[in-house]
């Protein structure tokens, strides 16, 4: 098998131009791994998507534990339709805090799975799957309901008003439907919609530049506002970078851990923060974890701050309590 994919791997010459094309193989061996010819090819398959996995040019032997394991996906996504259904989600809040003000002026939405047995579980493991499976586009419409409602709610509690950020991932993006979900979700929590914006990831809208712009600007006229988000980890350039509508940068969390380790995060730091400044955007540090952070930010002249200096992500009654001063938990 390797000699087969030394052959298919050597370049060859089309029409004078050399072409390289890879390969990868799965492998499920007759009696052992299957009776039936539909069994033997499920599990070569299985083996074959481990070997894409893998990277170029690999190849796999399948093995019983891959398909113990495409069971118990195959279970995850059951459960995730059901909690999707049941809407199994909660929102935790995590606050931005205005350096100018010293006050919090906002927060991020960050949704849980109040998972049935295995309690509350954080977004890295469902997120992915929801991705992959399109319930991201149900899921996403219930956190911008319930993200809506809570931001309403707090205005009607008396609260200073805070912007809600909430996250739209690239499936959820390029779904036509997100628009309306948008509105929807405004329109039924009665909310204006300046206190909503949307955090878009720099990955999503690079992959299509023309495309994102059309949607961001339809976004845009419903009045929300726009926030990129782990900026710092694509390629935008300077160029594309000012014909997006967008409000606010939001420095990947990547770039802020290790300073005042690595000078060279603190050069990009504060690259980017001249660089909201050239295009008028307000420029947020995420995962601020430690005061020396938060120094050398603020003297960089970034605007807002989260991390878990300030507060972890909380449940609403919380922020309540964190912003009102009171330590009593409201309902
Ligand atoms: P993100 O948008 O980059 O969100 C920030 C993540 O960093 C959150 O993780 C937050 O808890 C964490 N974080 C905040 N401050 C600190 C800090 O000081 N130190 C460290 N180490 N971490 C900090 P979380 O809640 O687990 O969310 C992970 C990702 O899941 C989010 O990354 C976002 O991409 C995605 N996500 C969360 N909620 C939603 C949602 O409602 N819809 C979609 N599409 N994606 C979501
Ligand atoms: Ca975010
Ligand atoms: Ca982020
Ligand atoms: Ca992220």
């Amino acid at each position: 098998l390797a000699a087969v994919l030394a052959d298919i791997s050597k370049p060859m010459i089309v029409q004078g131009v050399e072409i390289r094309v890879g390969c990868s193989i799965g492998v499920a061996c007759a009696m052992e791994h299957g009776t039936t010819a539909s069994e033997l090819f499920a599990n070569a398959d299985m083996a074959l998507y481990r070997a894409k996995e893998a990277g170029r040019n690999a190849i796999r032997l399948f093995t019983p534990a891959m398909a113990e394991d495409a069971r118990n996906k195959l279970i995850r996504i059951e459960e995730l339709r059901r909690a999707v259904e049941r809407d199994e989600f909660v929102l935790h809040y995590q606050p931005q805090k205005e350096v100018r003000s010293g006050k919090i002026i906002g927060v991020e939405a960050l949704v849980r799975w109040q998972h049935p047995v295995e309690g509350l579980l954080l977004p890295g493991v469902f997120i992915p799957l929801a991705e992959e499976t399109g319930l991201i586009v149900p899921l996403g419409e219930i956190v911008l309901r319930k993200a809506c409602q809570q931001a309403r709610l707090w205005q009607d509690r008396g609260l200073p008003a805070l912007r809600m950020g909430v996250n739209v991932s690239a499936r959820q993006f390029l779904e036509s439907s997100l628009t309306s979900h948008v509105a929807s979700a405004l329109q039924s929590a009665d909310l204006d919609p300046q206190w909503l914006e949307l955090e878009l990831t720099e990955s999503l809208i690079m992959r299509d530049v023309e495309g994102a712009i059309e949607r961001m600007h339809e976004l845009k006229e419903l009045g929300v506002s726009l926030a990129m988000d782990d900026f710092g980890t694509g390629y935008s350039s300077l160029s594309t970078l000012r014909r997006f509508p967008l409000s606010r940068l939001k420095i990947d969390r990547s770039f802020i851990a290790d300073i005042p380790e690595k000078p060279g995060d603190m050069a990009i730091t504060s690259a980017i923060v001249s660089l909201g400044r050239t295009l008028d955007l307000e420029v947020v540090a995420e995962g601020v974890e430690t005061e020396e952070q938060a120094r050398f930010l603020e003297g960089a002249g970034c605007e807002l701050l989260q991390g878990y200096l300030f507060a972890r992500p909380l449940p609403s009654s919380e922020i309540e309590s964190l912003i009102t001063g009171t330590v009593s938990k409201a309902v």
